[in-house]
């Protein structure tokens, strides 16, 4: 009773209390989201400096974030003062390099190692493949690393896996993972996987070191933990194990140190990084004499909310059921809404939250509009920009800084600017085709002494002095590469189909396919929604601000590749402005993945993209143990809302720029239908209401399914053009003939432009939709 006035339990329900104010064995504290794990966790915190008069510098304290980090630490600061500053509070990888600073000379590192990011551990392997002769078309270095990561995650070393290799695959995997970790020792450097492992190993090996951390870490607390992998567990396991002689160097006793965690199998949504939801599941077994507090209660959601919510996820087979109940009220109804394509999903939400608000007193801030993969935020960005709403990208990089959209960018100003030598330069190498720095500046010598550009000196790279036959012949492909895109451009062809040539034919796409690590998965969709943005501007032409008044009163804009070029920098400068330049961010609405918005709360959460394959994502559709994690990825989703959920699709979605017709999401189906009010369904939509689709059941082709289909047609196209046709082979057409085309089949022709060289035909593929193509290089043929 004592406690029931205790500043720091305040606000707390029991089993809260029981959690914060509990002492001696493991702590587990199982609940769903919202129910206040996190807000429990601080408070405990709190109470062990306050009232058990814990050192602070005792605390080690693990979230998923560094985001997370720093607001745990600022909450803690509120509620003891200016002491908490000493307290370690960070993520798995932050300790780790702290510990491994000051210990890692025990295994044989210098305390200054270098950390490797992912690009410089691909460019390591790549070396190591390459000294190990092993057939690049067998052995990619991304797949090789994931492996890698894969057994770091397990604490796996190379010796293990060798023992263990049971093929020649597996035997030379394991020999590349060898080599991999010897280059790395040669370079006094460490991955990122490494810095847990090594720090477990080191940890191990060394019970004085051991000792030493479990003496001055009394307490450990980890949130997020249904996200921790076995290598993490491990690490915990070292710190606050059981499982270890109990006596230090001296004999005497150390106590064990007080460990909690917190988390929600439910909301475990990281097993491609090799998370394991067991660790969770099996804490009690693990820590024998653990304690187990479950929280039931929600306050952050309404009602409804919460039970859309729990219908979802009720969906997952491999889960204890449980039970969570708020008292917040009913709430609102859902609000559901069923767009004719993206760009009319990014309007409805725009248009939504000015009405909000207007009218319900919500400030911009309070809204997050959440979609499954980061390409997805591009049209919200648009929308945003145009209505002037001030937006920020949560965990990502904004559309148009993306490397591989800037890459791609680069290629087309050279194309209509070959003196843009920065330019020319970011994509002379990009993607890697033997022009090293020495033959760059071989190249940039010439252009000196002769006085000319960068590429004019390109074209002549014979005459540059000291440059190595292989590079030569390197840079002489390289010219023929982007004259053959410049008489695209010279024959005014389309800005999408230029796009996807130069993707194509400077081999940039081929090597983010050939990759197996998921961020070039990533990178490729990005690039898709470039080239659908550039098909847009092809067939709605919005005249630039330096378009002739003359022309656009005539209706005949230039669409060229320039023009366009133009739209994108400007859209792409007003990207850059900052956020809130008075740092007041309420004005700003917050824009992020699902997987970024674990563990935060928003009043208004608009959850978009619904489709079946999209999200789920198309890659967990066969696949049941995934559909899983996407759907607890939904829960996730669902319960960051406070007062107002949204819920949307799109029935036509481009990707690749070809429109393609997506199922309802499965997840809609498992709302329970009297908590959903369908502002407007698939039946009242207008433009594309074709009974066939309206329903949301039918499966006419997922996104990324058709994309890719539509782009590698594309590429066939591309291919096409490296072979350009000599003017009197051009085919004549006229509307109504019919061709051979090699990829899309028969055809008819609508309409034909321009004449001889220039001359572009219309051509109706049936299924394969309209296509205009420029005869110089299509390969059709008159039948
Ligand atoms: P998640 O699983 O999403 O990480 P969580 O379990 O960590 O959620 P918190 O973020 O800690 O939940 O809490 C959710 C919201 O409920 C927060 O706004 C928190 O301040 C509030 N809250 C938690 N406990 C209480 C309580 N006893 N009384 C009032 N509000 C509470
Ligand atoms: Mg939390």
């Amino acid at each position: 009773a004592a406690l029931v006035d205790h500043p720091l339990l305040e606000g707390l329900n029991d089993p809260q209390r029981a959690a914060v104010t509990h002492a001696g064995a493991p702590l587990l504290v199982v609940a769903g989201a919202g129910s206040g794990k996190t807000r429990v966790l601080t408070r405990r915190i709190a109470w062990l400096i306050n009232e058990r008069k814990a050192h602070p510098g005792s605390i080690l304290a693990i979230t998923f974030t560094n985001k997370a980090a720093a607001e745990m630490k600022e909450r803690v600061q509120e509620l003891v003062g200016n002491r908490a500053r000493i307290m370690w509070v960070s993520t798995f990888h932050s300790s780790c390099v702290r510990i491994l600073r000051k210990e890692i000379d025990r295994v044989g590192f210098k305390s200054s190692f270098s950390i490797y990011d992912a690009a410089d551990s691909k460019r390591l392997m790549t070396l190591v493949l390459r000294d190990l002769e092993l057939d690049p078309k067998r052995y990619q270095p991304n797949a090789v690393l994931n492996w890698v990561s894969d057994q770091k995650n397990e604490l796996r070393d190379p010796e293990d896996v060798t023992k263990e290799a049971r093929n020649s695959f597996e035997e030379a995997y394991a020999k590349a993972y060898t080599h991999y970790q010897r280059r790395l020792r040669d370079a006094n450097a460490l991955d990122f996987d490494d810095l847990i492992m090594t720090t477990v190993h080191l940890l191990q090996a060394f019970p004085d070191v051991r000792e030493n951390y479990r003496r001055r870490f009394r307490h450990v607390l980890v949130d997020e933990y249904q996200d921790t992998n076995h290598a993490q567990y491990s690490l915990i396991q070292q710190l606050c194990g059981q499982s270890f002689e109990q006596e230090d160097a001296a004999g005497e006793r150390v106590e064990p140190s007080e460990l909690m965690v917190v988390g929600d199998a439910d909301q475990s949504i990281y097993a491609f990084r090799g998370a394991d939801i067991r660790n969770i599941l099996d804490f009690e077994q693990d820590f024998p004499d653990a304690t187990t507090i479950l929280l039931e209660q929600n306050y952050r959601s309404t009602q409804t909310i919460l039970s859309a919510a729990n219908a979802v996820i009720g969906n997952n087979r491999s889960r204890k059921p449980k039970r969570l109940w708020t008292d917040a009220g009913e709430g609102a109804r859902i609000v559901g809404y069923v767009s004719d394509d993206e760009h009319d999903e990014a309007r409805f939400v725009s248009q939504e939250i000015d009405t909000l608000v207007d009218d319900a007193g919500v400030r911009p801030a309070d809204v997050a509009v959440f979609y499954r993969t980061n390409a997805q935020s591009r049209v919200f960005e648009e929308v945003f920009i145009r209505t002037g709403q001030p937006y920020k990208v949560v965990g990502g990089v904004r559309f148009y800084e993306r490397k591989e959209v800037r890459d791609a960018l680069a290629y087309l100003r050279v194309l209509v600017n070959t003196a843009d030598e920065i330019s020319l330069r970011r994509v002379l190498n990009t993607p890697k085709r033997g022009i090293g720095d020495r033959a760059e500046a071989c190249i940039a010598a010439l252009a000196e002494r002769d006085r000319t550009t960068f590429w004019e000196a390109l074209t002549r790279a014979a005459e540059a002095p000291g440059l190595a036959t292989r590079s030569l012949k390197n840079i002489e492909a390289f010219v023929a590469i982007i004259q053959e895109l410049q008489s695209m451009v010279e024959a005014d062809e389309r800005p999408d189909v230029i796009l996807e040539s130069v993707l194509e034919r400077s081999g940039y796409l081929a090597e983010l396919e050939a990759s197996d690590d998921p961020q070039d998965d990533t990178r490729v969709e990005n690039l898709a929604e470039l080239v659908a943005v550039a098909r847009e501007f092809a067939e709605d032409p919005q005249p630039g601000p330096s378009a002739d008044p003359a022309e656009v009163e005539a209706g005949t804009v230039a669409v060229g590749l320039g023009d366009f070029l133009e739209r994108v920098a400007l859209v792409a400068d007003a990207d850059q402005i900052p956020d809130s330049p008075d740092g007041d961010d309420s004005g700003v609405v917050t824009l992020m993945t699902l997987h970024t918005a674990k563990g935060l709360e928003f009043p208004v959460v608009f959850l978009t993209g619904l489709e079946d394959g999209v999200f789920p994502h198309q890659r967990s559709l066969g696949d049941q143990p995934e559909l899983e994690e996407e759907r607890r990825l939904a829960y996730v989703g669902l319960t960051r809302a406070q007062q107002r959920l949204y819920v949307s699709r799109a029935l036509v979605r481009s990707a690749w720029g070809a429109p393609s017709h997506n199922p309802a999401s499965r997840f809609l189906d498992e709302l329970p239908v009297d908590l959903v009010d369908w502002r407007r369904t698939a039946a009242e939509q207008t433009r594309w209401g074709r009974a066939d689709h309206a329903g949301g059941s039918t499966r006419l082709g997922a996104p990324t399914e058709a994309g890719r289909r539509n782009f590698s047609s594309a590429a066939l196209r591309a291919d096409a053009a490296a072979k350009a046709k000599p003017a009197r082979e051009i085919p004549s057409l006229a509307p109504g003939d019919r061709v051979l085309h090699d990829s899309f089949g028969m055809g008819t022709v609508v309409a034909v432009d321009g004449v001889a060289e220039k001359s572009v035909a219309s051509i109706d593929f049936g299924s394969d939709g309209v296509k205009r193509l420029l005869l110089r290089y299509a390969p059709v043929e008159k039948l």
